[in-house]
């Protein structure tokens, strides 16, 4: 088998929707199981929809996900240029030579011709107008004017378009590595521009050209390019180069949470979830978006969970490295039906995968939420919090909503639940308790809070108290709530003196609370 090359083909048009993410990602999956290439191609050429900053935003966000291309703009490689507006005169000359071949042909109808000839069709009532086998030997076409016409406005510079020519009455069959055999009636199909009036290249013979001359051995690619592969098939012929024509795999679509309907940018307005993979800034609010990165997800997560979006690896197995994936991986495992976004199940992945991230690691991504509320913690506390915090969250930004207590202190004492624990007499209690803890040796505050355990426990013998009067209070005293990590190795983290003042000073306010 011939080295798979595979090119993720984005046209920089805006942010980056997160079935695009999909699409790069099973081909890179594919280059990297086979030792293959995968190439990043900007498709650029329709200049009407570019949006400057697109590409650098599609190259950030493969960089975040760990999609990295071997070959494409930004990465280098022998088969460039990979943007699509820098091969101009490629595309023109290939077309100038299909129609050499007859496969294509110049045509020279005016926006008002073809107005006119839809009309016509339209009052004849019996189909809709398009430009094919049936209606192109009544248009201004070099199939329809003699030759001499057609050598004089081109010389004289009149506006042309290269058009495909389609020949009737054909069957156009793909075998769809996803889909099975997949069967065009070339009477659907119109004689597609092929090349613009303004010499560039529409988006089927730039793909088509580059897909030959950068030797794609595999398209994968959304589902909605299904029906233009037609077309596809009929340029490869027009090239020669049918025997060659790349496979294809076109993915199934990915659907609302709800499962009705494609997922779409609004979706993730509407219901306040991640539709792109990092934040796009548009020239409005409503076209501004955060994205995966931006809501706190790992990109390991966001890419597991993208993997299994219409790919299953025919096990129980759901939690797969990025190594792990390229050996499981497999188009044949790729399925038909479209697949629910299941944003819960995302968040189930990034839970997973902060667990079992080290303190390390996740001090480096917590620090700079940290430091944006305004604190400004040593290392070792980032990764104590790390460490204490990381069972109980979902999404990184959760690390200051639930636990901004470690570095700001108390605000507010559920005092509800203390005034059920607090008396007088108790009042006494607890002050002895602390002075006790205080007096603790400085090795009883190392460790997970063992030798402080022990301690509270001997306490609570000697004065008749159960751990449901003492473990409470202590932990809103350092918490605030009934939430957060247990409340000794806390205490060995925060250390003796961070302890006492924290203890001392819920003291004092629930002296107050009782009365
Ligand atoms: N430029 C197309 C896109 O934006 C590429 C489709 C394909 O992969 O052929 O998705």
């Amino acid at each position: 088998m011939n080295k798979i090359r595979v090119r993720f083909a984005p046209s920089p048009t805006g942010a980056l929707h997160i079935g695009g993410i999909r699409t790069a990602l099973y081909n890179y999956l594919l280059a990297k199981k086979f030792n293959g290439t995968f190439i990043l191609r900007i498709e650029d050429t329709d200049q009407g929809r570019f949006v400057p900053g697109a590409e650098a935003y599609i190259i950030e966000s493969l960089r975040w996900a760990g999609i990295i291309p071997d070959e494409g703009v930004g990465f280098g490689g022998d088969y460039g240029p990979y943007r699509q507006s820098e091969r101009k005169a490629i595309y023109a000359e290939y077309a100038g030579q299909m129609v050499q071949n007859g496969y294509a042909y110049y045509a020279f109808d005016t926006p008002e011709e073809l107005d006119a000839a839809r009309e016509a069709a339209k009052e004849a009532g019996n189909h809709t107008f398009k430009y094919d086998a049936l209606e192109r030997g009544s248009l201004r076409n070099s199939l329809t004017l003699p030759a001499e016409t057609v050598s004089q406005l081109l010389e004289q510079g009149a506006p042309y378009v290269i058009r495909l020519l389609v020949q009737p009455g054909q069957d156009i069959v793909i075998q769809d590595l996803v889909r099975g055999e997949v069967v065009f009636q070339s009477d659907e199909l119109d004689d597609k521009i092929l090349l613009k009036s303004d010499g560039m290249p529409t988006y089927h013979l730039a793909n088509v050209v580059d897909d030959t001359l950068m030797e794609i051995t595999h398209v994968i690619r959304g589902e909605e390019w299904l029906p233009s592969t037609a077309h596809h098939v009929l340029l490869y012929r027009a090239l020669g180069r049918e025997a060659q024509m790349p496979s294809f795999a076109h993915l199934p679509l990915i659907l609302k949470p709800d499962g009705k309907g494609k997922l779409s940018k609004r979706d993730g307005l509407r219901l306040g979830i991640p539709v792109f993979p990092i934040a796009w800034q548009g020239e409005t609010p409503e076209d501004s978006f955060k994205g995966f990165r931006e809501f706190g997800f790992l990109p390991q997560a966001m890419v597991n969970f993208m993997a299994f979006m219409g790919w299953n690896p025919g096990t129980e197995q759901e939690i797969f490295s990025m190594g792990e994936l390229t050996d499981a991986f497999s188009i044949e495992k790729i399925g038909k039906s479209g697949a629910r976004f299941d944003y819960d199940k995302a968040r189930w992945f990034n839970q997973q995968y902060l667990h079992a991230t080290d303190d390390a690691t996740l001090a480096g991504l917590v620090a700079p939420i940290v430091r944006a509320n305004g604190y400004d913690p040593t290392e070792e506390q980032l990764q104590a919090f790390c460490r204490l915090m990381k069972e109980r969250v979902t999404l990184l930004p959760e690390f200051w909503e639930k636990g901004a207590w470690f570095f700001a202190g108390v605000q507010e004492y559920d005092e509800a639940n203390i005034k059920k624990r607090w008396s007088a007499e108790r009042s006494l209690l607890f002050h002895q308790l602390l002075v006790e803890l205080e007096a603790l040796p400085e090795a009883a505050w190392q460790g997970e809070g063992e030798a402080l355990k022990a301690a509270v426990e001997t306490f609570m013998q000697a004065n008749g108290l159960k751990p449901g009067d003492v473990l409470p209070v202590l932990r809103i005293a350092l918490v605030g709530n009934m939430q957060g990590p247990a409340v000794f190795e806390l205490m060995a983290v925060f250390g003796r003196a961070e302890t006492s003042a924290r203890l001392a000073k819920a003291w004092e306010r629930f002296s107050g609370v009782s009365v």
